[in-house]
């Protein structure tokens, strides 16, 4: 490959030595490299002239020449620039001083090709010091593109900085702010998993892929390509075998995929070490179903636990990143408060943690007055549980025209909702509707998630809503029961739900059902048995409290207060003889009033 820039009067064996630039290979992610740092600023100080390196994101020197960065014109670039997206290309050059503050040329250059990074380096004493600017994302107000500075730094600190996520953030910024209603930079994912060949798990590893690529499509992502792997355990540096990963290397260029998901939790350093070798974006479940949870979290508690749950999964992984925080900005696992939040120090990190636990704690006692009041109201209290997707919100829209947000997606509510049901025999119940469960849910993130999850610990009854569609329903219920036990409400008075019976094409599923107690097919969205279940509930509260009609003399004021506490006090009436009430009273409770009885109302 020729040198470019004004090379007449330069000897041959320095031409030579500058095209050797060329075969030098930049590890994926990384900025430039020592040879090439070494190699250029050598030539630099035998020339007397500024000599630049154009590296892609594949690591490839695309180009190399002598002179000052102002004037270079790179083919490469030119098909490539778009206002919205930096080029791909960054340029590594030297400053004959070891002054290598960036000059005017050198910024106006790296605004008008759009460069990831631009570096300066230059020798001072032993070492190769480098100043690097790159694009912000933001823009000021005259709609100038803001640029950022690091350094003077020894040059071999920037080699810790990821270039991957930086640039994936600044793109990310740039086309937000540029255009606001342009489709984000399309994140295309490869998905993958290991098949454990010792232990079976009831889920086959399709069944685990296919529900990480419905979380995939729910958090904005395309699923390009999946990878599978049979392995006794995971590798402890890379997750997967070293082969494998060499494979999603290759797929990854041939399918264009800017992102991969493992399908269980990686510990930092798997993560870390994937994004080096990759040079893509790595996530694992956990992060998925984060971002997800960002995007959704409604109520300013949900916001807070969900920031919580991220800050928790973001600090033991933030060391060793570099300058530059990588996890900023940008897409899947990245959003929320990620973008603000991560560039701060891990103790400020910790220090926002502690905030946040303090104004949940704070948000609870408020949500325990209100419950509070409302047990004090003796309404009784329904949950709907079920895996995510079930039709749990639609339900409960159907049953009380909540207007709850539900949607064919995983995760669709986040945020505990309750409205009053009046049931055929006019009992009032309140329905709570809640987040759906998932197998593979971190217990942090359940633990995260209390706000809903209490919900399910003080309720009187649970509608355990399944969709019957799905041929591993058995599978799904079997993981809500496990998220119901680690609540320790598994012992809680619960009906399953068979949902989506619109959907069921199999007879024999209604005949098993039929066989089965506390079960009911229904249709949430085609109102479809909704009076029956409404039934069933009303005939199992009616089995649990009475209505009845008490005279309470006036000299007994106090019984009646005490009605109040224990009752549903439904109308009062003054007579002569004393007040008349009409009550629903908890079985248990019917002794103490039994002598005030008038007679059975119902
Ligand atoms: P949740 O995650 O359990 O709250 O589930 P949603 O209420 O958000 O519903 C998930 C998807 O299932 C939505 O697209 C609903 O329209 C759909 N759905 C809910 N109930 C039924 C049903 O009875 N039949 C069919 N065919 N689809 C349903
Ligand atoms: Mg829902």
């Amino acid at each position: 490959m020729k040198v470019n820039g004004n090379i007449k009067n330069i000897k041959k064996y320095i031409i030579d030595q500058l095209e050797t630039v060329y075969d030098m290979q930049v590890p994926i992610g990384q900025i430039s490299t020592n040879e090439i740092n070494e190699q250029i600023v050598s030539i630099t100080e035998l020339l007397g002239r500024e000599v630049a390196v154009y590296i892609n994101r594949q690591g490839k020197v695309v180009q190399v020449s002598v002179g000052d960065t102002a004037t270079v014109d790179l083919p490469e670039i030119k098909e490539r620039t778009s206002a919205l997206r930096l080029s791909g290309i960054r340029c590594i050059h030297t400053h004959p001083s070891a002054d290598t503050t960036l000059s005017d040329p050198d910024l106006s250059s790296l605004r008008r090709m759009r460069f990831d990074v631009m570096v300066a380096i230059g020798r001072k004493g032993s070492d190769i010091i480098a100043s690097m600017a790159f694009f912000t994302g933001e823009f000021d107000e005259g709609g100038l593109a803001q640029l950022q500075g690091i350094g003077p730094v020894e040059a071999s600190t920037l080699h810790k900085v990821s270039l991957t996520y930086l640039t994936t953030i600044i793109n990310k910024k740039l086309s937000r702010d540029t255009l606001k209603e342009t489709v984000d930079e399309e994140e295309r994912a490869i998905l993958a998993g290991i098949e454990l060949s010792g232990k079976r798990s009831a889920w086959s590893i399709e069944e685990s892929l296919e529900e990480l690529s419905q979380l995939a499509q729910t958090a904005g992502a395309v699923v390009v390509g999946t990878v599978t792997q049979k392995k006794d355990r995971p590798d402890s540096a890379l997750f997967l075998g070293k082969g494998k990963i060499q494979e999603i290397s290759l797929l990854i260029q041939e399918v264009n995929a800017n992102l991969v998901i493992m399908d269980d939790e990686l510990s930092p350093s798997q993560q870390h070490n994937l994004e080096q070798l990759l040079g893509v974006k790595i996530l694992d479940r956990t992060a998925l179903i984060l971002d997800i949870f960002t995007q959704r979290a409604r109520s300013s508690e949900g916001k807070l636990q969900v920031e919580l749950a991220q800050l928790r999964y973001t600090l033991p992984r933030i060391g060793g990143q570099g300058l530059v925080m990588s996890r900023l900005g940008g897409g899947i696992g990245t959003r929320g408060p990620g973008e603000t939040k991560l560039e701060v120090d891990k103790r400020r990190i910790y220090t926002k943690i502690h905030e946040i636990e303090k104004q949940i704690e704070q948000l609870k006692k408020h949500r325990t007055l209100h419950r509070a009041g409302r047990k004090a109201s003796r309404i009784p209290t329904v949950s709907l549980v079920g895996y995510t997707n079930a039709g749990k919100s639609t339900l409960l829209n159907t049953l009380t025209n909540a207007g709850v947000f539900a949607e064919d997606k995983l995760f669709a509510t986040l945020d505990p909702t309750t409205r009053l049901v009046v049931l055929p025999n006019k009992q009032k119940i309140l329905l709570t509707d809640t987040v759906g469960f998932i197998q593979k849910l971190p217990h942090h993130l359940v633990s995260a998630f209390h706000a809903t999850l209490e919900e399910v610990q003080e309720a009187d009854l649970l509608l355990h809503v399944v969709d019957s569609s799905q041929e591993n329903y058995q599978l799904q219920m079997a993981a809500v029961i496990d998220v119901l036990k680690d609540l320790k409400a598994e012992d809680k008075p619960t009906f399953n739900i068979f949902n989506k019976i619109d959907k069921v094409e199999d007879d024999s599923f209604f005949a098993k059902l039929a066989a089965e107690e506390h079960a009911l097919g229904i249709s949430a969205k085609n109102n479809l048995n909704l009076d029956t279940l409404l039934q069933k509930i009303a005939t199992y509260f009616s089995a649990q409290n009475q209505r009845l009609q008490l005279l309470i003399p006036f000299n007994e004021g106090e019984k009646i207060t005490q009605l109040h506490d224990a009752a549903t006090v439904e109308a009062t009436e003054y007579t002569e003889h004393g007040t008349l009430l009409t009550v629903t009273l908890p079985l248990e409770k019917i002794g103490q009033f039994e002598k005030y009885k008038v007679g059975d109302n119902d």
